[in-house]
């Protein structure tokens, strides 16, 4: 019997907000001391009243208008009921039946063929707190409590585990792309929990699926879908495929799943609707209000048109500081290929190497004078790599740099016709061999004069006026 793979994806995402979702306390508490950004409101406090924020609003609505969701006019949050520590208030407040989008899809790159994964729906809520255990202690930070999320669930579109990854990396481009989060899988603002089943190829129906519980990264992602794969494919051979639904955890240093508990469903949460927050109007002006986005998949085609390499377009889609930096630059120069080669090769390299940051990188404007500099043969491109080494590590723009270290080129005529005269004398038995016929002699008097001016005389200027001197 053939077995085809079903999976889908709930993706929680961290929405880049100041504040939390229904209280002011910041939400960049990462390394912050434990409870410290915490309010009677996100620790859900009796008598308490959340108000939802504007601005995690605005940016779900853009995100939804991305995945080409239908936006509910009027959406409703509502209490889902549970206890556990890391929930002060007892309950999340979520969106049920009523969230703020629903059908939409995204269209992603597969083995190099476009495939599209429906979206079911996008909701707001907000996070729980974080617990550490050590030893017999449980230990609680609240900081995260009240962060603001935005919930997406894919349709069971996908079909193999590789494609999923693909999937959630093109969410990650679009979720970076609409500024609706700034999705640092290393700080857990984008986070996984996928449903896998298996079926006979051919049939319509689905079989009671596996959820896996808190995938914080693709690899993960990855790694815990081959394994339930493989686990679900042996199962279904001996005849012993699950009948109901389970839910597991994936333990990343064992690689492997642990059962936690049989599926939960939404009966056992006892949705409610929230009775403190008035319904949510998504109007016109709203929508508006946010905004559209440019696709990473239309990005992609256009940056690829000015003529960067696939990966290099990939690497601006995925870095919005370097994207912006490479705009401006670009929009100066107009010349892609030169303006990538300067950011992407050039100076990535040496913000590594002298372990900086794009942060502390020279500004576009002195990144633009650089490349003008180069291509009005005031310095030779080896010349700029130096000098943008020295960008780096000085902050000085390139006119101070070419002046304090004398490096602009001789194009001088007068000043360089005294070296080619000089040149000549130095190397009578060259010049001799270049008039008795053998051309390639001329590489030696060339070179002799490079030598003698440091590398600073224009060697285009050089050639042009020793074939003079000599024709
Ligand atoms: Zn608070
Ligand atoms: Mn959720």
């Amino acid at each position: 019997m053939e077995l085809e793979t079903i999976i889908g994806l709930e993706v929680h995402a961290q929405i880049s907000t100041k504040t939390k979702l229904f209280c002011s306390c910041p939400t960049d508490s990462f390394g912050k001391a434990p409870n410290t950004a915490v309010c009677p409101v996100c620790m859900g406090h009796p008598g308490t009243l959340p108000v939802p924020n504007k601005r995690a609003v605005e940016k779900a609505v853009r995100m939804a208008k991305a995945l080409k969701c239908a936006l509910n006019e009027r959406n409703y949050f509502s209490r889902k009921n549970y206890f556990y520590p890391d929930l002060p208030a007892g309950y999340q407040i979520s969106q049920y039946d009523h969230p703020l989008a629903g059908r939409g899809e995204v269209a992603f790159d597969w083995n190099g063929v476009t495939t599209v994964c429906g979206i079911t729906r996008l909701h707001l809520e907000n996070d729980a707190g974080k617990l550490t255990h050590r030893g017999e202690a449980s230990l609680v930070d609240f900081n995260r409590a009240g962060t603001p999320l935005m919930e997406i669930v894919t349709e069971p579109d996908l079909r193999s585990p590789q494609g999923a990854v693909s999937f959630a990396q093109e969410l990650r481009r679009i979720l970076v792309a609409a500024d609706a989060s700034d999705a640092d899988m290393f700080k857990g603002m984008m986070r996984f929990d996928a449903s896998i089943s298996l079926r006979p190829k051919g049939d319509k129906k689905f079989y009671p699926r596996v959820e896996i519980k808190n995938l914080n990264s693709f690899k993960s992602l990855e790694r815990a879908l081959v394994f339930e794969e493989k686990r679900l494919m042996k199962l279904w051979k001996e005849g012993k495929a699950p009948d109901g639904e389970v839910t597991v955890g994936w333990l990343d240093d064992e690689e492997k799943t642990v059962i936690l508990r049989d599926k939960e469903s939404a009966a056992d949460y006892r949705y409610f609707p929230e009775p403190d927050i008035p319904p949510l109007l998504i109007d016109a002006a709203l929508v508006a209000q946010a905004g559209d986005v440019a696709l990473p998949q239309q990005l992609r085609a256009e940056y690829i048109d000015l003529g960067l390499k696939p990966d290099e377009a990939t690497l601006l889609i995925e870095n919005p500081e370097l994207k912006s930096l490479f705009d401006l630059v670009h929009e100066r120069v107009k010349d892609a290929r030169r303006v990538s080669s300067l950011l992407l090769t050039q100076l990535l390299g040496f913000l590594n190497a002298h372990e900086k940051t794009l942060a502390d990188a020279p500004s576009a404007d002195h990144l633009a004078e650089l490349l003008e500099r180069i291509a009005d043969g005031t310095i030779s491109g080896n010349a700029g790599k130096e000098v943008l080494e020295d960008m780096v590590v000085s902050g000085k723009d390139a006119a101070t740099i070419i002046a304090d270290k004398g490096m602009a080129q001789i194009s001088d005529d007068s000043a360089l016709l005294e070296i080619i005269d000089r040149a000549i004398k130095e190397n009578a038995d060259a010049i001799e061999s270049y008039k008795a016929g053998k051309q390639a002699a001329l590489g030696a008097v060339v070179g002799w004069i490079m030598k003698e001016s440091r590398g600073q005389a224009n060697p285009k200027k050089v050639n042009q006026l020793l074939l003079q001197k000599l024709g």
